[in-house]
């Protein structure tokens, strides 16, 4: 049945996950090409235009390879592609443990329930701001993952209001993720403590590794 559905793919690569709740374990990615926003700290934009139309027989005879059940279905924007949904279901009736990074941009309804969504929302700085879905918000599981990325104080003190407007304050797995290199890892670190805040500081731990090297 799969075969017949087609996902224009970016690239397919073994990592170690940098980012959320499963930091640190050998994973999959699934990176799917294609974004209808441009964030001015987007770091997959070569993802926009460079993509395969693959089966998803084709992906899945890729990734069996890999000893591990965690995949992440990443992009691009993974939910611009029409037959995601049929994707994230194959690899959920082969039991992997299926995560999806996401814009917050778009709606969020179709994704399966057994699938992790990290859903970001965008900040003024990513320059998208005013398309946030906020009624994506009340989709979210409570183990699903809310990720602000921070490029400066401003983005900082705007992400703290939108915890508070939004109800958001004990809500576990919020992530405040800085900009790589462009935001003082103390400093975040600091107003987060200061601010009593209870959210997570995330720092991309493959750009530690391996920098911004593709594939990775
Ligand atoms: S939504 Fe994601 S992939 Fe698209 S431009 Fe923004 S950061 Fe890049």
């Amino acid at each position: 049945m799969s075969d017949n559905f087609n996902i224009s793919i970016n690239e397919i690569f073994y990592s170690i996950q940098g980012e959320a709740k499963n930091t640190g374990k050998p994973t999959i990615f699934i990176r799917t090409a294609g974004c209808p926003f441009r964030c001015s700290y987007c770091d997959t934009e070569y993802a926009f235009s460079e993509g395969k139309k693959t089966s998803i027989d084709n992906i899945i005879s890729k990734i069996k390879i890999y000893n591990t059940k965690y995949i992440t279905v990443t992009g691009g924007e993974p939910l611009a592609q029409k037959n995601i949904v049929n994707l994230l279901n194959t690899l959920i009736e082969k039991s992997y443990k299926v995560s999806i990074e996401t814009s917050g941009l778009i709606d969020i309804s179709i994704i399966p329930n057994s699938v992790e969504i990290v859903m970001d929302i965008k900040t003024p700085s990513s320059n998208e701001d005013s398309k946030n879905i906020y009624n994506n918000l009340s989709i979210l599981k409570a183990t699903d993952v809310i990720k602000f990325v921070i490029g400066n104080k401003l983005d900082y003190e705007w992400s703290k209001d939108v915890i508070v407007k939004n109800n958001l304050s004990n809500t576990d797995n919020i992530y405040f993720s800085p900009v790589h290199e462009s935001l003082g890892l103390s400093d975040i670190a600091d107003w987060i403590l200061k601010d009593n805040l209870n959210v997570t500081l995330q720092l991309q731990l493959h750009k530690y590794i391996w920098g911004n090297e593709r594939g990775k």
